[in-house]
């Protein structure tokens, strides 16, 4: 499991330390990508400046963890539509969901495999046809979801940190 953010490997895990988090304002935290805003700007780091523009796009994540901070409803309602797909009930993944790094690019079926009561650690992508197939069989998805798309993307690994059972997604390239 990631020591940054234990939603994505240390391995792939690109985090900034020359910016300062959205909430807390300090510099030097591993800060990762995150949309959403600040629910009490009160509570934020400069209230002033959180009251004039709540919105952030990168958080460390004590504070993507805490409950000061939460992505757009829209993202919400998307994630909760394509999560039912795959027969995970929207009011478990909710609360997690919140606290997920926005390090993939969403497209507009991606869905962060979520197993276990939680959002699996990201491990990165398949590097070659092998590691593909490999990953493809012994996709856990497969018998949660109807539809079976052949997946031509990029393929992006996954691992529940419970069960450890292997999960796939892709992207377009
Ligand atoms: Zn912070
Ligand atoms: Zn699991």
């Amino acid at each position: 499991m990631g020591r940054v953010s234990k939603y994505v490997s240390d391995q792939v895990l690109q985090p900034r330390v020359d910016v300062a988090c959205g909430h807390c304002r300090k510099f030097g935290k591993p800060v990762l990508p995150y949309y959403g805003y600040i629910v009490d700007p009160d509570k934020a780091a400069r209230p002033r400046q959180a009251h004039l523009d709540p919105f952030v796009s990168q958080l460390c994540t004590t504070c993507m963890n805490s409950d000061n901070t939460a992505k757009h409803e829209h993202q919400v309602e998307h994630a909760g539509r394509n999560l039912a797909a795959y027969q995970v009930p929207v009011v478990s993944a909710a609360k997690a969901f919140h606290q997920l790094p926005d390090v993939l690019p969403t497209g507009a079926d991606f869905v962060w495999p979520f197993c276990c009561d939680d959002f699996c650690e990201w491990l990165g992508t398949a590097r070659d046809e092998e590691e593909r197939r490999a990953w493809c069989q012994h996709d856990a998805w497969q018998s949660k979801s109807n539809e079976n798309p052949a997946k031509t993307g990029v393929l992006h690994l996954f691992r529940c940190g419970s069960c450890e059972k292997n999960y796939t997604n892709e992207t377009q390239r």
